[in-house]
C-alpha cells in the first residue's frame, strides 16, 4: 500500500503549483507583465507599453528623453530652441542641439519632397488659427493673406558646420509639430533597445512605433481610425513588427462653426485647413520621423499625388482614407490589412 506522508504531500503540492504557474505563463496570462505608462508631453497624451526586465527603467529614461525634446522644440516654451530661432529671424543664425538640427534638416527634406505641402514655416498661420487652443478662431482672409507672404521653407538656412538655423525674414517662425513626435518615438525606441527591451508599443499622441512582436510572438495590431466615427472605431487594422504607423487626420484637433470642421492641418498655399480628398493619411515606415514628416504633407497633397510620391520612396507605404469613404493603399500594402468597417470601400489602384 502506498502511503502518502506529510512530506510527500508537500512536495506534490509544490509540483502542482509550479506546473500551474508554467501553464498560466504558456497560455498567455502573462499579458499583465507588460508595464503600461501614460504621460503628457509634446502637447499630447502618450502611452508606453513595455515588456522586459528593465521595463521600468526604460520607461523612466524614455519619458525624460521625450520631455527633453519637448523643451527644445516646443513653440509654446519661450526658452525652447525653436523659440530662439524665431526671435532671431531676419537677424542672426541660432546654434541648436543635435536633436533640433536633425529634426529641422529632415523636415526640410520632406518640405521639398512634398513640394511645399509640408512647410515648417507654417507657424504664423497656425498661430492665427490657434486650433485646439484658447482663442481658436477663423482668421480674416486679409490676416491670412498677409501671413502667407512669409511662409516659405526655402527661407530656412541650415549650417551643418556650427549646427545653426537661420530664418531669412523677420517674423518667420518654425513649427515642427508635424514631425517632432516621430523623432521622439525613434528616440524612445533607441532607449528601449539600449535597455534590452524586445517588445514594446510606443504611442506618442497616436504616432505608433512597434518594437519587435508581442510577447506571444504575434505582430502588434494597429487600428486605423475611422474619421467619421468616435475615437477607437477603426476602418481597418494592420499587423506590424518593428514598424512605425503614423496617421495625420482631420479628427485629431479641430473646431466646428455652423457644422463646418476647421482642423489643424493647414494647406500652405491657401492658409486654410486642407480640403484635399483625404481625411486620414497613414504612413508605414521603419523610422517614425519619416512617417510623421510624410503623413502631414501627404494629407494635403491628396490621393493621386500622395500615392505617386510614396510609391517612389523605398521601404515606405501609405494607407489613405478619403472623404468618399474609400481606402487607397500603396502596392506594398496590398493583402497586408484587414478591413473592419463595412462603411468603407477598398479601391484597388488610383
Ligand atoms: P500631424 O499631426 O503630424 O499631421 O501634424 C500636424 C501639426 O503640424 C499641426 O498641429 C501644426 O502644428 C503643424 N502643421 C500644420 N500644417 C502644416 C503644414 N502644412 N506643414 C507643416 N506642419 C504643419
Ligand atoms: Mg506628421
Amino acid at each position: 500500500m502506498l502511503l502518502i506522508t506529510i512530506d510527500n504531500a508537500l512536495i506534490i503540492m509544490i509540483i502542482v503549483i509550479f506546473v500551474t504557474l508554467i501553464l498560466i505563463f504558456l497560455t498567455g496570462n502573462h499579458k499583465k507583465l507588460y508595464i503600461v505608462r501614460e504621460f503628457y508631453s509634446l502637447g499630447t497624451n502618450n502611452q508606453l507599453k513595455v515588456y522586459g526586465k528593465k521595463a521600468t527603467k526604460a520607461i523612466e529614461e524614455s519619458i525624460k528623453k521625450v520631455c527633453e525634446i519637448d523643451n527644445k522644440m516646443s513653440v509654446f516654451k519661450e526658452e525652447s530652441e525653436l523659440s530662439k530661432i524665431s526671435i532671431n529671424a531676419g537677424n542672426k543664425p541660432q546654434i541648436v542641439s543635435n536633436d533640433t538640427y536633425y529634426v529641422i534638416q529632415k523636415a526640410i527634406k520632406y518640405c521639398a519632397l512634398s513640394k511645399g505641402a509640408f512647410d515648417i514655416t507654417i507657424k504664423p498661420i497656425v498661430a492665427l488659427w490657434s486650433i485646439g487652443k484658447e482663442g481658436q478662431q477663423i482668421p480674416s482672409s486679409n490676416e491670412i493673406k498677409e501671413k502667407l507672404k512669409i511662409i516659405n521653407y526655402k527661407d530656412v538656412v541650415i549650417d551643418e558646420n556650427d549646427k545653426s538655423i537661420f530664418l531669412k525674414k523677420k517674423e518667420q517662425e518654425i513649427d515642427v509639430g508635424g514631425i517632432a513626435k516621430g523623432y521622439a518615438a525613434d528616440k524612445v525606441k533607441n532607449v528601449m533597445i539600449k535597455n534590452g527591451i524586445k517588445s514594446a508599443l510606443i504611442n506618442l499622441g497616436g504616432n505608433i512605433l512597434a518594437l519587435g512582436t508581442k510577447i506571444d510572438g504575434t505582430p502588434w495590431s494597429v487600428g486605423i481610425q475611422d474619421p467619421f466615427n468616435t475615437r477607437g472605431e477603426f476602418v481597418l487594422t494592420i499587423g506590424v513588427i518593428n514598424k512605425s504607423v503614423v496617421t495625420s487626420g482631420n479628427y485629431e484637433r479641430y473646431f466646428e462653426v455652423k457644422g463646418k470642421r476647421f482642423h489643424h492641418i493647414i494647406n500652405p498655399s491657401t492658409g486654410y485647413p486642407s480640403e484635399s480628398d483625404i481625411l486620414g493619411a497613414t504612413i508605414i515606415s521603419d523610422n517614425s520621423i519619416d512617417g510623421d514628416g510624410l503623413s502631414t504633407g501627404v494629407y494635403i497633397m491628396g490621393v493621386e499625388k500622395a500615392i505617386k510620391l510614396i510609391e517612389e520612396i523605398e521601404g515606405v507605404e501609405a494607407i489613405l482614407i478619403t472623404k468618399s469613404r474609400e481606402i487607397y493603399v500603396t502596392s506594398g500594402m496590398e493583402g497586408k490589412f484587414t478591413i473592419t468597417s463595412q462603411d468603407f470601400v477598398y479601391k484597388n489602384g488610383i
